[in-house]
C-alpha cells in the first residue's frame, strides 16, 4: 500500500492538497504564486495556457486533447501535440507499439462562457434612462469590464452589451452637454 504523498500546495479555491507530481501529471497547474487544482485553474483562467501565463489556447493536442498555446504546440507530421504526447508519438512511430490512451481531459471546443454581463449592462442602461443617470455610469463601467473579459477570451461577445453601451452613453453625453450649457449660461 502506497503512502499518500504529503501535499506541498493547496488550491486557493477548494483547499485540496496538491503536490509537485500533480503538476507534472496535469492534475494541478501553477499560476503566478498559486497552485490550482485542474478544475479551478480552468474556472479562473478559462482560456489560458497551462504552461504559459497570459497566453491563450490556440489548438489542442491531437493525442490527449490537452489545450495548447502557440508556444507549447509541437508539430509532428502535420499534427499538433503537447510535449509529452509528441515523445510518446515518436516512440509509437519508431516501435509500432501503441501505448494506452492517455488521460482524457474534459474539454469544450469553445472555452468562453456565456456571461450575464451584457444583460446587466442593458438593464442598467435602461434603468439609467428611466430612473437616474447614475445607472448609466454603472452600465458604462460594466461595459469596459466586459470588453476586457472578451479581449482575454474569457466570455463570449454579445450584441446586447453594445446596445446597452449605446443606450447608456447617449443620455450621458446629452446630460454632460446640458450641464455645460447650464454652467456657461450661469457664468
Ligand atoms: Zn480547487
Ligand atoms: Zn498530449
Ligand atoms: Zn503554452
Amino acid at each position: 500500500m502506497q503512502e499518500e504523498p504529503k501535499p506541498q500546495f493547496y488550491c486557493p479555491e477548494c483547499q485540496v492538497g496538491l503536490t509537485e507530481d500533480d503538476i507534472l501529471d496535469g492534475l494541478a497547474v501553477r499560476r503566478y504564486d498559486e497552485v490550482y487544482c485542474y478544475k479551478h485553474f480552468k474556472e479562473k483562467f478559462p482560456n489560458e495556457c497551462e504552461e504559459h501565463p497570459g497566453k491563450l489556447v490556440s489548438a489542442r493536442c491531437s493525442r490527449c486533447g490537452r489545450p495548447l498555446c502557440d508556444d507549447c504546440a509541437v508539430e509532428l507530421v502535420g499534427r499538433k501535440f503537447c510535449r509529452t504526447c509528441k515523445l510518446a508519438r515518436v516512440h509509437e512511430l519508431r516501435t509500432g507499439e501503441v501505448e494506452g490512451q492517455v488521460d482524457e481531459y474534459p474539454f469544450e471546443e469553445d472555452y468562453r462562457r456565456k456571461s450575464s454581463l451584457p444583460t446587466l449592462i442593458l438593464v442598467f442602461a435602461i434603468l439609467g434612462l428611466v430612473i437616474c443617470g447614475v445607472f448609466c455610469l454603472v452600465a458604462i463601467i460594466m461595459y469596459f469590464v466586459y470588453r476586457r473579459k472578451v479581449a482575454r477570451g474569457e466570455i463570449l461577445p454579445s450584441k446586447m452589451a453594445t446596445a446597452g453601451f449605446i443606450v447608456a452613453i447617449v443620455p450621458l453625453i446629452l446630460m454632460i452637454i446640458v450641464i455645460i450649457i447650464a454652467v456657461a449660461a450661469a457664468v
